[in-house]
């Protein structure tokens, strides 16, 4: 956990909730949590498109409505957690009812808005706590195929899923969500955020055509059946940098939501570096002799 992270404090919400409700085992279930506190939780379809769901206020009693325009249980489950997040983190109640009683949430990391992102990270840690969650990663395997098992037992969404794993993961890993010829978000574990010269990829950035996802997403088809592709790229093609390393690609299409996961894993990277910058010193060691 880093303390520097904007979100620590409300990934440290969550997991004050889960310690004090006493939750040691998954998957937690936000509509008990919900229930429990004497809020309400009903399923409505959304009136208003992108709008995952909804906190209401009628006095001193809230109520949760969650959309289920995507057909999804770790959707929907992300929503009433997001909702949850804005009960519980200080601050919230006051900023989302300002201009009423109904706050339209729009969850699911691609808001910009501070209280949204904010709600979406304690979404992520509540579903997922951190021990409860790297307990389960230690039998899941790796990369793509953890992410979906990890999903399953979490009852979460891939994208959710995969963003917390990059948040707990020590390997190199990073998640990257994007639409079309364009990179929605990227999340990097620590281990990937430490290697020298990456640059962070920012939000509405060009996917590179020499990618496999690039490939995939010029056939919205396999995006809408969930299809998959796995391949090799470049490090480069990604983050940029001055080194050529290459990294596993797995894909795969989210189906309804249009988007698509890419699960990008450099694993010896730091081996692989330290040979590089070892073949780097000695030909500049015998360079000079050479030059005399
Ligand atoms: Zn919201």
């Amino acid at each position: 956990m880093i303390r520097d992270d904007p979100y620590w404090p409300a990934t440290l919400a969550a997991e004050n909730v889960i310690k004090d409700r006493g939750i040691a085992a998954l998957p937690v279930d936000p509509i008990a949590i919900a229930r429990d506190l004497g809020i309400e939780v009903m399923a409505k379809p959304a009136s208003t498109q992108g709008v995952s769901g909804m906190l209401l206020r009628v006095g001193n009693t809230f109520g949760i409505a969650y959309a289920t325009h995507i057909d999804s249980i770790g959707f929907q489950n992300f929503s009433v957690a997001h909702e949850l997040g804005h009960y519980f983190l200080p601050g919230h109640i006051d900023a989302v009812f300002a201009d009423g009683d109904v706050h339209e949430s729009h969850a699911g990391f691609a808001s910009g808005d501070r209280y949204e992102m904010e709600a979406d990270h304690f979404a992520a840690t509540l579903l997922m706590p951190r021990s409860l969650f790297t307990n389960a990663m230690r039998t899941a395997g790796d990369a793509l195929a953890a992410i979906e098992k990890l999903a399953d037992r979490c009852r979460t969404s891939l994208t959710a899923t995969g963003i917390r794993y990059t948040r707990c993961s020590r390997d190199p890993v990073a998640i990257v969500l994007s639409t079309g010829c364009q990179i929605n978000y990227c999340f990097m574990s620590d281990a990937l955020k430490e290697v020298k010269g990456l640059n962070w990829i920012r939000k509405g950035e060009g996917l590179s055509n020499s990618t496999a996802t690039f490939t995939f997403n010029q056939s919205p088809e396999r995006v809408r059946q969930a299809d998959r592709a796995e391949d090799t790229s470049d490090l480069q093609d990604w983050f940029g940098g001055d080194r050529s390393l290459s990294v596993t690609e797995q894909v795969i299409g989210l189906g309804s939501y249009g988007k698509t996961l890419t699960v990008l894993t450099a694993l010896n990277i730091e081996e692989k570096l330290e040979e590089i910058e070892e073949e780097e010193e000695l030909i500049e060691s015998w360079t000079p002799r050479f030059r005399r």
